[in-house]
């Protein structure tokens, strides 16, 4: 049976991998060296320098490849280097269409970055496609899709999106960082490019920072990997170690932080001193329908806003959390919270932020795979 008809939990497991040709060790070795010895000058056996390939990165690259139902993974040295990575696909002139309520790291390298290089940046809402018809110009080169949305859980419609795109040049890359491709796989639905932060739930254990992309096509592949190795931003085999054995229980992990996203909503809604609770599992949630349809569960991000909330009432809840430790970052065992208008999205002008909902007091939960029970009991006593 081919490594394609696996099913995904043991695609997470077994997908991509072969035992070590050395020795047949299981899990791949950390191949901690820069360089590979020649026999005669250009004769190897397939790695001549790290930067170019490593053999535990092809490990990572192999398995994000099989997890996403892609072709090519490449990994990176943050998620941030990853997106870099894309966006180096353009020229001066071309223009970008993005989703405006964005992870505050991608706004600021799209801004800050790339627009002196005379790339143009839109954001819109992209709800409903028409917001995006509307920018589309012949120098549209790329749509950038965050989907859930960071940090108001909106869902956008990746097949909508991609059928826009279909019979055009315009490459669709979906940040899946969010979703994971246990609940969504957007190759399968249409786009050119799947992106991750790996830092967060392919890692799974707040333990290392990592970047990924997976495409299907040949050709695009072959560009990305060209900027990989030209601008350097690679993966370590270290890291590319931690995030393969994070791989491997994905699936067990996200199964759960889905269970207590969904006790943790409940709760949050249930509760008389919130006034809003943002999670796209709530029939009621405007982008229910497409989010049942696009993913197999909801996940455990959660964002809400005490009743008649300030600045300082988000500040003293967060900070009165126990279980909950109050960091930047998602994804991991352990449950956290954030504050976006102060840490996550502190780079976004308050303006621009509030347009899409990222008011002063809006509090944002990774919900970790704890004890439902003490979690809840946690925001309980924060709340109050
Ligand atoms: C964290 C994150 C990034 C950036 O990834 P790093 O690994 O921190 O560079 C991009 N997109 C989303 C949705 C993220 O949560």
């Amino acid at each position: 049976m081919g490594a394609k008809d696996l099913k995904f939990n043991t695609k997470t497991i077994h997908g991509g991998q072969q035992p070590d040709a050395a020795y047949g060790a299981v899990m791949p070795p950390i191949y901690q060296t820069s360089t590979y010895a020649q026999s005669t000058p250009g004769e190897h056996k397939g790695y001549e320098y790290s930067r170019s390939a490593n053999p535990t990165r092809t490990a990572l690259e192999n398995a994000l490849a099989s997890i996403e139902g892609g072709n090519y993974g490449l990994a990176f040295g943050s998620g941030l280097a990853a997106i870099d990575a894309v966006i180096k696909l353009l020229s001066p002139g071309d223009e970008v269409i993005s989703t405006n309520d964005l992870y505050g790291g991608s706004y600021r390298i799209f801004k800050k970055i790339f627009e002196k290089f005379g790339i143009i940046f839109h954001f819109v809402g992209m709800q409903g496609v028409d917001a995006i018809k509307e920018k589309i110009n012949v120098n549209t080169k790329l749509i950038w899709v965050e989907t859930p949305t960071n940090p108001m859980m909106n869902i956008i419609d990746i097949r909508a999106v991609a059928d826009l795109v279909e019979h055009t040049e315009i490459i669709l890359a979906v940040d899946n960082t969010f979703a994971t491709p246990y609940l969504q796989l957007p190759l399968h639905l249409g786009a050119d490019i799947v992106m991750h932060s790996a830092t967060k739930y392919l890692g799974g254990h707040s333990d290392t920072v990592v970047g990924a992309l997976v495409v299907k096509d040949k050709e695009l592949a072959e560009r990305l990997y060209f900027i990989q190795n030209a601008s350097g931003a690679i993966c370590g085999p270290m890291d590319s170690f931690l995030v393969l054995r994070g791989i491997k229980t994905l699936h067990v992990r996200m199964q759960r932080h889905c269970e207590n996203g969904r006790a943790v909503a409940e709760y949050l809604r249930s509760n008389p001193k919130i006034e809003k609770v943002y999670w796209p599992g709530f029939v009621d949630h405007p982008n229910h329908e497409i989010a049942k349809v696009q993913m197999n569960d909801f996940g455990g991000m959660i964002s809400f806003v005490p009743k008649g909330g300030s600045y300082e009432d988000a500040i003293k809840i967060v900070e009165r959390l126990q279980v909950f430790t109050l960091a930047e970052s998602l994804g991991g065992v352990e449950s956290l919270a954030g504050h976006p208008a102060s840490m996550t999205h502190a780079s976004i002008p308050k303006e621009e932020r509030e347009k899409s909902g990222v008011v002063d007091a809006l509090i944002r939960l990774s919900v970790g795979i704890e004890d439902v029970e003490d979690l809840i009991a946690d925001l309980e006593q924060a709340i109050d």
